[in-house]
């Protein structure tokens, strides 16, 4: 018979507290897969961390020979390490999963089940949120339905990164080189069958989450313009409604002149079109800015992520990206970047 593989794909940064904690949990889940046909494995992606993470994976690849180790040059952000742990993934099936806990391992199974149903995405959705403000939990509610409302690539509400990819749902992926990688909308936009499973989100196992307000912001900038240009149209719309009304106004000043004569005033109206006009046209400006900005950033093509050392295991690929590496030092010294293919 031959064994499913399956691989699954931690990205980590500065969790040196958890992943030990958190290793135990998947081992076991790994543990019960195998005894239920599949071959698994683990990646971990070390996304340029500044604590010990990096030692932290070392020490668990010491004891468990299914864990392959990447890291990054720096910090490039999850989507990157993501990315990084995914292209990597040469054959059988991925699972994402956050290094924090957060996504319990032990729905693996479940998914693994899904995906033998014969399902390419198999995604849990959070029924609640543990842990996190009430904030937290408003904004993304509003930005997941946002979102939906946007653009047309289904991206299902409530859901993370948490997942199984099926071989031709990672081969479509890997296809997708874009720099400004808004993960949870690429997922969608590839397309196949698609499954949800409802889970409980629990809160951290400890460490505090990377993603603040302001980068949250910048996420939701992101995911709009990455897949929709609905903001753009929005300022047409601004725009022509800007004029119809200057063209009534300006009638209405022409026929009021004729009737009554000119006498000078209106100093107060005139202050606040022009300032009105001055404020709707930077704010189109601005929004031509983002998708400029983003568009001058994938015209650069640099590659998503730079390799700082690679040490494979028997399940994940042992040939691409970086033969060199595979020495087994911990910090292998050649830095060669990932082409883009
Ligand atoms: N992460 C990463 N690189 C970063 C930021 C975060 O790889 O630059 C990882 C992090 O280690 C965790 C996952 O992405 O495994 C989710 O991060 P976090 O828990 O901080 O986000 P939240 O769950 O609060 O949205
Ligand atoms: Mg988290």
């Amino acid at each position: 018979m031959t064994r499913e593989q399956l691989t699954v794909v931690v990205a980590a940064y500065n969790e040196a507290d958890v992943l030990p904690i958190l290793h135990a949990r998947i081992a076991a889940v790994l543990d019960r897969l195998a005894a239920d046909g599949v071959a698994p494995s683990l990646l971990y992606v070390d996304d340029g961390s500044r604590d010990g993470t990096w030692a932290a994976m070392g020490e668990l690849a010491a004891r468990d020979p299914r864990v392959a180790r990447l890291r990054l040059s720096r910090n490039f952000g999850k989507e990157a390490a993501l990315t990084a742990g995914l292209d990597l993934v040469e054959a059988g099936a991925a699972v994402i999963l956050d290094a924090d806990g957060q996504d319990p391992p032990e729905l693996i199974p479940e998914f693994v089940a899904r995906w033998r149903e014969g399902f390419d995405d198999v995604y849990g959705t959070r029924l609640e949120r543990e842990g996190e403000t009430w904030l937290k939990r408003a904004s993304a509610h509003a930005f997941y339905r946002l979102m939906q409302r946007l653009s047309k690539t289904p991206i299902p509400v409530d859901t993370g990164d948490f997942r199984l990819l099926s071989p031709r749902a990672l081969a479509a992926l890997r296809q997708v080189r874009e720099r400004h990688r808004f993960m949870k909308g690429l997922f969608g936009w590839i397309g196949y069958e698609r499954i949800a499973v409802p889970y409980q989100r629990d809160a951290r196992l400890g460490g505090r989450s990377k993603f603040n307000f302001w980068r949250l912001w910048n996420f939701a900038l992101e995911g709009v313009t990455s897949f929709s240009t609905a903001p753009l149209r929005l300022a047409t719309y601004v725009g022509v409604g800007a004029a119809l009304l200057a063209f009534g106004y300006g009638l209405w000043i022409v026929v009021k002149a004729l009737i009554w004569g000119d006498p000078v005033a209106g100093w107060p109206t005139m202050m606040s079109v022009i300032l009105f006009l001055g404020g709707a046209q930077l704010i189109a400006l601005g929004v031509i800015g983002e998708y400029l900005g983003r568009l001058y950033e994938e015209s650069k093509q640099r590659p998503l992520y730079l390799v700082d050392a690679w040490l494979p295991a028997p399940g994940v690929s042992s040939g691409a990206p970086t033969k060199a590496e595979g020495r087994g030092h911990d910090h292998g010294q050649a830095t060669a970047g990932i082409e883009d293919s």
